[in-house]
């Protein structure tokens, strides 16, 4: 009997961290790396978030605080969803967990039965696979195509729904391909979603703060009557640069927020007491390093844009948010290397930019979508400039 439950065969082997290892490998062979497959900012947590969890700990705020978080910073949220977006809810509406990630775990764990259907759009995140299923449930694939700006069209909502479809997750601006939903476009499906009441919003706004040409919107806000139906996950990994501080939140309908408290009771119990702290200072400061990062993020974008149009077999939309670009890469399929072999797949293609080029990107077959690969342009412009030009080097060598 294996000691390892077979529940967990439900989790697909990383594609990312399959890169992240082999650039590891090549790294301590003393090969100098380009990393383009990080999925965080560059930059460091802002001084003033600092010294508000360096004073949590001073202060002795490092016990065990409710499941939810502590009420100081569920009020900042609180005001923050009313202020950004006209959206009101109670304190006990609101719940926090050790990233967004933790969040929509806690959310799919605490509502799906056996069977149940999620509504995928994809390109996706693909740890939403990988929760739905290890929750229960089953996700239901839905594939965006590029000439609708990897978006979901209504009409492929309304097919993808059935009597078991539970939740429809949204992701905007959206990890891989940058796409950001408009007030236009959640209103259409919003139309097909009351059509089928039973069917729950997970709003996944985590890159909510980093969008450059188009105005952020999120369903909530967009459609009040499905307020009473909407998860709006949230963070301040992204926008404040704290991945590794893990605090994320989710905002919802109240039987909901205390399921997910209830599941999170029985596993962390809480994110940091001291994160928390910190978070604080990060919601109610004055946010000013967001357009900092934002206007890095926009330059860097136009940079990379640029330059991978002009590598030969690559095509890369701009993207109008978070910080990757999803570029085509069916022009270098069939091709091949120099020593003979055929480059078959994104991750073939991904493979030989590491190997021979040594820039690490992700292949978009871990996104659900192929041939594409995800670059993320959270690096210096010196790097970003390197790394485009090895990978027109590469494209080029192709034959
Ligand atoms: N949602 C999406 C779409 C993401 O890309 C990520 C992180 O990469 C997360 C959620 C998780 O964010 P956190 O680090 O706050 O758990």
């Amino acid at each position: 009997m294996s000691l390892v439950a077979d529940r967990l065969n439900v989790v697909r082997p990383s594609e990312t961290k399959a890169m992240t290892t082999r650039a590891a490998e090549l790294r301590d062979q003393g090969v100098d790396v380009i990393t383009l497959s990080q999925g965080e900012p560059d930059f460091k947590t802002p001084s003033a978030i600092c010294d508000a969890g360096i004073r949590a700990i001073l202060y002795g705020r490092t016990k065990y605080t409710a499941v939810a978080g502590i009420k100081p910073l569920r009020e900042a949220i609180r005001k923050v969803f009313s202020r950004d977006h006209g959206l009101d809810y109670g304190v006990d509406q609101i719940t926090m967990g050790c990233g967004a990630k933790q969040v929509v775990f806690n959310a799919l764990f605490a509502s799906l039965d056996p069977g149940d259907e999620v509504v995928i759009p994809t390109p996706c995140w693909v740890s939403y696979l990988d929760m739905v299923a290890l929750a229960g449930g089953r996700p239901v694939l839905v594939p965006c195509e590029e000439f609708h700006g990897f978006k979901l069209r209504p009409e492929a909502l309304q097919a993808a729904i059935t009597q078991r479809t539970k939740w429809l997750m949204l992701n905007s601006p959206c990890n891989p391909t940058g796409a950001v939903y408009s007030h236009g476009d959640l209103r259409a499906l919003a139309t097909v979603l009351r059509r089928h009441p039973h069917v729950h919003v997970l709003s996944d706004d985590i890159y909510e703060k980093l969008t450059y040409d188009a105005a952020f919107a999120t369903m909530a806000a967009v459609a009040p009557d499905l307020y009473a139906r909407t998860l709006t996950v949230n963070g301040v990994s992204k926008a404040d640069a704290m991945t590794g501080w893990r605090v994320g939140y989710g905002a919802g309908p109240l039987a909901l927020i205390k399921a997910m408290n209830l599941v999170q009771g029985q596993t962390s119990s809480h994110t940091s007491s001291i994160s928390q702290y910190a978070a604080i200072e990060a919601l109610s400061g004055g946010r000013t390093h967001i357009e900092e990062f934002a206007n890095a993020f926009l330059e860097r974008r136009d940079l990379v844009v640029g330059k991978l149009n002009q590598a030969d077999g690559l095509s890369c939309r701009v993207p109008e948010g978070a910080f990757y670009v999803f570029p085509s890469c069916a022009g270098v399929i069939g091709k091949r290397t120099q020593d003979g072999k055929v480059i078959e797949t994104d991750t073939d293609f991904a493979m030989y930019l590491l190997d021979a080029f040594a820039v690490a990107v992700v292949p978009g077959s871990g996104f659900m979508a192929s041939p594409y690969v995800r670059i993320s342009y959270s690096s210096s412009l010196d790097d970003l400039t390197r790394a485009c030009d090895r990978i027109i080097a590469a494209c080029a060598a192709l034959s």
